[in-house]
């Protein structure tokens, strides 16, 4: 279909990459639209095993333009990183666009962020510590710097006079800390923007002209419905949408509009960082599970938490994603299991509820569990659903039921081709 969006409906880490990698086969356009390198696509294919950030996933096809959008925050210097780790691979990277209104990301972003992290101390909000909320602060504030910035070398030096002068402020008065020199910031920028300033230009101009010509483009959504700034378990989310519905303004989508979007849903939940979890598991389950799922964060390497798939926060994030259909990943991971568990409704004081609360209450909700049969048979070779064995398609068809949408696409291996397509897909 000409326009999708592939979006987390959890708490992220669902395998959006592996999805968007997969659907960018037939995809001419494929566009990050919020977020920076704070949470991480892992993507399997002929060049290898790759840990994405920053770059959009269709960046392995190379008939593919990869937009990075207005709405993503950029640290230069990670994204340089990339683009040689990626490019030194033998990934050709020609078709590279990123927003000249995406902000940049500066090392006091980071410095900021583990500061505020370590003065909370246990009421830490288990930030990544890479600068996305200061960074999303200061745009906000107006103290933000466009990447445009970079292609105007008299301007951006007169702009980082004032920008790191307010950073200073937050360093020296609220942390007691030393200042940064503005001569080093002035340095890096210089430095690793010259990496990337030959892709800068006007990307909702991009994206428009894709729009006319009815070429194919595919939004590429970061973290999950659950982490999403407004709609999230405030305050433990992240610092920008992640929600389909912002891919327009992030993305720069404005003549038509979103024919599909694809929300990724994982066979069970993990969770990064702090915040509520009412499935998670803390016992040898827990352990099997995260083990075979390799549940460790693409960012920062830290274990996931891990816990039965949770109905009531899956049906909530399917709803605010406006998803139409769902991609089930990660099915293989349960196989081995005697039993499966699904979190139905939550208890909470005496009452059972199936709608996801806030924080207030999901801290003390318990999980009402339909408890399923599992199965024994490694299915990572099935490719058809009605050869899978009975117990994983019954599952499968339950959590369809649950979410009320149509799950089209189940993965059940890390590599492209370990995918059962039930029905046809958006772009596939
Ligand atoms: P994303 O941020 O949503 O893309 O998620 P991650 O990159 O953290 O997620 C997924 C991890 O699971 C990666 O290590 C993938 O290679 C792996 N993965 C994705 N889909 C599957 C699957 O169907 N089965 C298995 N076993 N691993 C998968």
């Amino acid at each position: 279909m000409p326009v999708s969006v592939v979006v987390g409906v959890n708490w992220g880490d669902e395998g959006k990459g592996r999805i968007v990698d997969y659907l960018a086969q037939s995809a001419d356009v494929v566009v990050r639209f919020q977020g920076g390198n704070n949470a991480g696509h892992t993507v399997v294919n002929q060049y290898g095993r790759f840990r994405l950030h920053l770059l959009p996933s269709g960046v392995f096809n190379p008939s593919v333009t990869n937009v990075l959008g207005t709405g993503m925050a950029v640290d230069l210097e990670a994204l340089a990183q990339e683009i040689d780790e990626v490019s030194g691979r033998g990934v050709p990277l020609g078709g590279l666009k990123v927003s000249d209104r995406a902000t940049i990301l500066f090392p006091f972003h980071r410095e900021l962020d583990a500061l505020e992290e370590d003065r909370l101390g246990e009421r830490r909000y288990g930030s990544t510590r890479r600068g996305i909320a200061p960074v999303y602060g200061d745009r906000y504030l107006k103290k933000g710097v466009q990447m445009g910035e970079l292609l105007y070398p008299d301007y951006l030096r007169r702009h980082l006079a004032g920008v790191v002068e307010w950073a200073n402020l937050l360093l020296t008065g609220v942390y007691g800390r030393p200042p940064c020199e503005l001569a080093e910031v002035v340095e890096w920028t210089e430095r690793h923007g010259a990496r990337i300033r030959d892709w800068i230009c006007d990307t909702s101009q991009v994206i428009g002209e894709a729009v006319q010509e009815g070429k194919s483009i595919l939004f590429e959504g970061q973290l999950g419905a659950l982490r999403d700034l407004h709609y999230g378990t405030y305050p433990f989310v992240t610092s920008s949408s992640c929600l389909a519905s912002f891919c327009r303004v992030g993305g720069g989508l404005f003549e038509r509009p979103i024919d599909s979007v694809v929300g990724v849903m994982k066979a069970y939940s993990t969770v990064i960082g702090e915040g509520p979890f009412v499935t998670e598991l803390k016992d040898a389950t827990g352990d099997r599970i995260r083990e075979r799922g390799a549940e460790y964060g693409a960012a920062t390497g830290r274990p996931r938490r891990v816990g039965w798939f949770d109905a009531v926060g899956s049906r909530y994030g399917v709803r605010i994603q406006g998803a139409s259909e769902i991609a089930l990943t990660k099915l293989d991971v349960l196989s081995g299991e005697p039993e499966v568990k699904i979190c139905v409704a939550y208890r909470i004081e005496g009452g059972e509820t199936d709608r996801f609360p806030l924080n207030p209450a999901l801290e003390a909700a318990e999980p009402v569990y339909q408890t399923m049969p599992g199965w024994k048979e490694d299915i990572s070779s099935v490719r058809r659903f009605e050869d899978l064995p009975q117990a994983a398609q019954r599952y499968v068809l339950r959590l369809e039921e649950l979410v009320e949408r149509p799950i089209t696409l189940i993965s059940v291996g890390p590599e492209r081709e370990s995918m059962i397509v039930r029905r046809r897909a958006a772009g596939g």
